[in-house]
């Protein structure tokens, strides 16, 4: 029996369970557990967690388990799960939909460089309405070489950077690596979706926020 068992809440469990139906347009009532989900996930293996396993926990209420694992940063989107589901359940939809509500609550993730990716991605897309290898590449590895200066780790720091200038010099060579930046005809679109994004994330930050408040209470 899992530690959320023994802490089953119906009140809080029923509430949580609905949010996540409610934002990923996933019927999780109807998951019976199967597992057919879980022999097809790509990543299931290497993060320890199957889409049924991470289900089982949103149906008990554990919330912080359930924002905070492995495979909601690990996930790749390949829909598998959704393809061998008897029930059409969507699983890469709700890894999407906990990965968005750890962000809101601030949850640090397991690994922070999947994160920084997420981060270099939008903030490139953001500005030329589409990602530019070069860019991307500066972004993400500022931040990963920083958090290994911060930690002092300037072992860590310097075989990052070796490694990221054999693989640039291999794209490039494969022309995988363009130096000019390219833009997107629709850009000022992209940016005014990200604007609507951002208010509708604080909005929401501030609601989960006063939520975690009153559970604390
Ligand atoms: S395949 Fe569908 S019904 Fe079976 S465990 Fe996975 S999500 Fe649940
Ligand atoms: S979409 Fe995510 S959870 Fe589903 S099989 Fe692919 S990696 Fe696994």
């Amino acid at each position: 029996m899992t530690l959320s068992a023994l802490s089953y809440n119906p009140q809080t469990a029923k509430s949580f369970i609905d949010e996540v139906i409610e934002r990923s347009h996933q019927n999780l009532y109807a998951c019976y557990q199967c597992r057919r989900c879980a022999s097809g996930c790509t990543v299931g293996e290497e993060t320890g967690i199957t889409p049924d396993y991470l289900i089982r926990l949103v149906t008990l209420g554990d919330r912080d388990a359930a924002v905070d694992n492995a495979l909601v940063w690990q996930c790749v989107s390949c829909y598998t799960c959704g393809t061998r589901c008897p029930n059409n359940i969507q699983s890469g939809r709700i890894t999407e939909t906990l990965k968005k509500m750890s962000r809101e609550e601030d949850v640090i993730p397991l690994n922070p460089n999947i994160a920084y990716f997420h981060d270099a991605f939008v903030q490139g897309c953001t500005r030329w309405g589409r990602v530019n290898e070069m860019e991307f590449m500066g972004y993400y590895e500022l931040k990963n070489i920083g958090k290994h200066m911060l930690s002092f780790q300037f072992r860590k720091a310097y075989e990052e950077i070796a490694s990221q200038i054999k693989l640039g010099r291999s794209m490039f060579k494969q022309k995988r690596l363009h130096l000019k930046l390219h833009t997107s005809r629709g850009r000022k679109e992209v940016k005014q979706f990200y604007k609507i994004a951002v208010k509708k994330k604080a909005s929401l930050k501030k609601e989960r926020r006063s939520q975690i408040k009153n559970r604390q209470e």
